[in-house]
């Protein structure tokens, strides 16, 4: 577990950091409440802190407002330290925003036991994250995931000229399975295509089930000819061989609407709204392959 130690005494930086490595933490050192800063933002920043209450520049309690002012989907717990122990400076951290509040001089085993209540939080939180963003069937992120991972990805796109493209798919025939297998086989033929879909993705593109049988893919730094490139691959990916079921094998084939910010930012609606109108054409023309759409309707190829 990844702990940060924010703290602007050396001879209590240096004590926790022996005690903590010991234990197995993987731990991080600030040593000023903007330095913490920096370190509490990065992607893999630790989700647990040891904030010093007064520290140069920005002291604990700031840096506990500032951290919780974050819209971050990760949480971060954290342990406000400080000499005193008194109920106002106690009330003023715990209003900043800390999770709990320790006596730098405690005994480790009490410093201990308050961090695995921690990262029991921590656990539980995580939980309830991957529940609340993810589809139970399929494992891949739910619609309202992906839209809202689509919104970030578009706005950044803007603020930054860089480039999304997005696939949206939709499985052919998919009602005769479930017509003539029953809706538990068609439930594995949603399972395993998902894990098709992700197959040829890079590390960095999302994959979400937008409805029923149909997939949203967001493909960060792809403009529409690398999309549609990674849209064939997909489709490909999909109906390579038939799906292995309880019911005997399943060939199926889905149909791709592709579309990319190509020409100029656009909003993730409207993103959507072209790779629909895209896939609307790829069905319209027979099913398993992948339509594009640039701006307008006209533009279809
Ligand atoms: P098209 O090629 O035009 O897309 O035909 P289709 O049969 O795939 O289209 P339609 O929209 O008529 O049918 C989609 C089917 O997907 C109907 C619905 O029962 C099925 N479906 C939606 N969600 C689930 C699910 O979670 N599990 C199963 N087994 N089936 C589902
Ligand atoms: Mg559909
Ligand atoms: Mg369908």
């Amino acid at each position: 577990m990844k702990i940060l130690i924010a703290e602007a005494d050396e001879q209590t930086r240096l004590r926790l950091f022996a005690l903590l490595s010991q234990r197995g933490y993987e731990v991080m050192i600030a040593t000023n409440g903007a330095e913490a800063c920096r370190l509490l933002q990065h992607d893999d920043a630790p989700s647990l802190a040891l904030i010093g209450r007064h520290m140069p520049g920005l002291d604990g309690l700031e840096l506990c407002r500032t951290v919780r002012q974050w819209s971050n989907e990760r949480y971060i717990y954290m342990v406000m330290l400080t000499v005193q122990k008194d109920t106002p400076d106690i009330v003023a951290g715990m209003r900043a925003g800390a999770d709990d509040y320790i006596s730098k001089n405690c005994a480790f085993d009490e410093l201990h036991a308050r961090l695995r209540a921690g990262e029991r939080i921590l656990k539980l939180q995580e939980q309830l994250r991957i529940e609340a963003t993810h589809d139970v069937l399929t494992g891949t992120l739910n619609r309202r995931a992906i839209l809202s991972l689509l919104e970030r990805q578009a706005a950044q796109a803007t603020r930054h000229p860089s480039q999304v493209g997005i696939l949206l798919l939709d499985l052919d025939h998919f009602k005769k399975v479930n017509d003539s297998h029953g809706h538990t086989t068609g439930d594995d033929v949603l399972t395993e295509t998902a894990k098709r879909l992700a197959a040829p993705l890079r590390r960095y593109d999302a994959l979400g089930r937008y409805g029923g049988e149909e997939f949203l893919i967001v493909l960060p730094r792809c403009d529409l000819e690398r999309t549609a490139e990674v849209a064939e691959r997909v489709r490909l990916s999909v109906s390579k061989t038939p799906i292995d079921t309880s019911a005997g094998k399943i060939a199926i084939t889905a149909s791709i609407g592709a579309a990319a910010m190509d020409q100029g930012p656009v909003s993730a609606h409207d993103l959507i709204q072209r790779a629909d109108q895209a896939l609307y054409d790829a069905k319209a023309l027979g099913r398993n392959r992948v339509a594009t759409r640039v701006r307008t309707l006209e533009h279809a190829c």
